[in-house]
């Protein structure tokens, strides 16, 4: 008799703390590709998650990126599906193309034409892939049921017996065992585990843009005999007077075009119109060649996005308890050697590592943290100091 109501006792001690301890391992905050490539990898290895995207849905984003072979080599690591998923969204990148133009005459050009030898050399390609491209293709195999859209996370609480209650703004709250915040460069968790002295840093202005295939052709027939600037496979770099354009062709016959403008104050509001934009932009644009005019006119101009690009400070604590930082929520930089999203993957590499080994606990997210830190501020500073060789004047900091 005694032995049953202690075995009863026991059973019903369990079904409390059970019922106290969170059901959702990990609350993974932003559907970027950082937060999207880790929901993979805790899927993979058995651990239940939600996805909170402060979006209301899964819709069209960003421009185009271009890929270090590093970043394909990361996702590899993490699950070689997921590399071929995104592979076949890209396009390779066989030449990489260099020349300056100053005031209207072309001065000093190079190009590295065997870009293709960098899966021999590196074990991957270098590659390009719209925004867009990229995240659906690192949602492909996600349960539909682990996404929680509409959600943005104002604040977390962390628990002294373990587990963090998830604050969002306008929703119910949820708790999970560990939180994972890879909401880039407006990371809440970020904000509120360095409380001050975290300020993002407007460095420069960009304006960015896909062009699909119809109208580029149509442009570059009306407009141009040159058409280097949007050549499948060739990224290009054009640098003007304190002017830069980075454009390539893809291969479903689209561009992409992106401008950097190191004159412009990054202060300064933008553009009020999308007609404002594009005078703005053939103005900018009236020395350079006619691929480039042609890549401007070709776009649609409520697709282009006009910002100012900012970075955050180096920090050196990226978590505590049982919360940690991942991708550009930890370290955001300037986007001059095009590392962004490889860095991240890196993270989700070292992360998907750590649990592999240790499981998802306090000991992985901290080794995860001391093994990225270093090698992600120098990263942001490198990146940090080529705009600074480029031209850009310290607004601040
Ligand atoms: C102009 C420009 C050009 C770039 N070019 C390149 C390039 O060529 N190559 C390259 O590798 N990188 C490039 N980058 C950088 C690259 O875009 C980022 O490094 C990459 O997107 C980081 O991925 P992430 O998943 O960490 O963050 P993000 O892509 O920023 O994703 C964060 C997600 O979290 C969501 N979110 C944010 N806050 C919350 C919240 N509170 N609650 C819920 N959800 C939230 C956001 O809506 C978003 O979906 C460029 C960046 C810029 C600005």
């Amino acid at each position: 008799m005694k032995l049953s109501l202690l075995l009863l006792l026991l059973l019903l001690l369990i079904m409390y703390s059970t019922a106290l301890s969170p059901s959702i391992d990990c609350g993974i905050i932003g559907c970027g590709p950082s937060g999207l490539a880790l929901a993979h990898s805790l899927l993979a290895e058995g651990h239940t998650v939600r996805v909170f995207e402060r979006r209301d849905e899964f819709r069209p984003v960003g421009a185009a990126v271009f890929l270090h072979p590093f970043a394909l080599n990361s996702l590899r690591k993490v699950s070689p599906k997921l590399e071929s998923q995104l592979l076949e969204a890209s396009t390779r990148i066989h030449t990489l193309s260099f020349r300056t133009l100053s005031s209207g005459s072309e001065g000093f050009s190079f190009s590295l034409e065997n870009l293709q030898d960098s899966e021999r050399v590196f074990g991957a390609p270098f590659v390009a892939v719209r925004f867009w491209d990229m995240l659906k293709a690192l949602k492909i195999g996600l349960p539909e049921d682990i996404f929680r859209f509409g959600y943005q996370l104002e604040r977390y609480e962390q628990h002294d017996e373990g587990g963090v209650t998830l604050h969002f703004q306008g929703k119910e709250s949820v708790d999970v065992k560990y939180l994972i915040d890879a909401g880039g460069i407006r990371s809440r968790t970020r904000e509120q585990l360095l409380k001050k002295n975290d300020e993002r840093i407007p460095r420069l202005r960009a304006t960015f843009s896909v062009v699909d295939r119809d109208s580029l052709s149509t442009a570059l027939s009306r407009e141009s005999s040159d058409s280097r600037a949007a050549e499948t496979g060739e990224l290009a770099f054009l640098a003007g007077d304190n002017l830069s354009v980075v454009a390539m062709g893809l291969d479903d016959g689209g561009a992409f075009w992106s401008q950097t403008d190191l004159g412009a104050d990054p202060f300064d509001p933008i553009a009020a119109t999308d007609e404002d934009l594009k005078k703005k932009l053939a103005d900018d644009f009236a020395d350079f060649p006619s691929g480039v005019k042609a890549l401007v006119s070709a776009t649609n101009f409520e697709d282009a996005i006009e910002t100012s690009v900012c970075e955050l400070p180096v920090t050196w604590k990226w978590g505590e308890d049982d919360v940690t930082l991942l991708g550009d929520a930890a370290h955001a930089q300037l986007p001059a050697l095009g590392l962004g999203v490889s860095t991240a993957f890196g993270d989700v590499e070292e992360i998907t590592e750590q649990i592999r080994r240790r499981g998802l606990n306090r000991e992985a997210l901290r080794k995860y943290e001391s093994k990225r830190k270093i090698s992600c501020a120098v990263l942001q500073l490198m990146s940090r100091g080529m705009f600074y060789l480029n031209g850009v004047s310290a607004n601040q900091n």
